[in-house]
């Protein structure tokens, strides 16, 4: 999963707001109908969404997400698949040993980095939590190379917390439709934990970071194939009539759109 252009993301918004010729917004312009029917919506799309981050247990979902940071899930995926056929504990981590695990990723950008994390992690995980993955934020933080983002991920994916991963799509959405404006990943995932409804939370992280994968893309969002268009209020919104609302295809995890 990729990591937020925090700088460029935060002046896309900027530029959209003024496009508008509104200040940025403060809090979210949506009434509580429009977030209700928002989600809704997204919870008709995906029933069941998925995060796209091949693992096999709490520990390999550490270290995948922790190596997802400035590369695609896909990317991350052709990595890890023969790296957690060996090594899917901390300990089986640490016997394969720094190099040969650099070579396992070094198709992922900042690979060598990334590696020393890994084996940190793994001996830190031994030492201080008896070789388990914790289940709280504030310990998960403790470990090399895992961040707020992360901690967030493994809470929600690997033992079902209600928690907002900000990555690079949900930060640009965020701003993109003046759902949850914020400079930094923080003040969005604060945001969106308030403004998301209760019912909707739990799943509410993946829906964001699926439409922003798949439609509402970086480059230029595909408002003629979007559910909520008639209630998106983003200033570059090219289109306000919603796509017809139906249950798409599962998730072919792997796959990446181009965006
Ligand atoms: S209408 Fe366009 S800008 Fe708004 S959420 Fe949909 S794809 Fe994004």
């Amino acid at each position: 999963m990729a990591n937020p252009k925090i700088k460029s993301s935060a002046q896309n918004a900027k530029k959209s707001n003024a496009t508008a010729g509104r200040k940025p917004a403060s809090k979210s312009l949506y009434s509580k109908a429009d977030l209700e029917e928002i989600f809704r919506r997204f919870s008709i799309q995906r029933p069941e969404p998925k995060g796209e981050l091949e693992h096999v247990n709490p520990f390999t979902l550490v270290v995948a997400v922790a190596l997802s940071a400035q590369a695609t899930d896909a990317g991350v995926n052709k990595a890890t698949r023969a790296l957690f056929a060996i090594a899917d504990t901390p300990q089986k981590m640490l016997d394969l040993g720094e190099e040969r695990i650099r070579d396992y990723i070094k198709t992922i950008g900042l690979y060598r980095n990334k590696a020393k994390n890994v084996v940190a992690l793994s001996e830190k995980l031994i030492t201080d939590f008896g070789g388990e993955v914790p289940r709280t934020r504030e310990e998960l933080m403790t470990l090399p190379g895992v961040g707020r983002k992360t901690a967030n991920v493994v809470l929600s994916m690997a033992f079902g917390q209600a928690t907002m991963a900000v990555d690079t799509h949900i930060f640009r959405i965020a701003n993109r439709l003046l759902l949850a404006p914020g400079k930094t990943p923080d003040e969005v995932e604060q945001r969106l934990m308030k403004v998301v409804p209760d019912q909707y939370l739990y799943h509410a992280h993946h829906w964001l970071i699926l439409h922003g994968r798949y439609c509402c893309k970086a480059r230029k969002p595909e408002c003629e194939r979007c559910v909520i268009a008639d209630l998106c209020r983003s200033p570059e919104k090219t289109w306000d009539i919603p796509a017809p609302l139906v249950e798409l295809p599962a998730q072919i995890i792997g796959a990446e759109a181009a965006g």
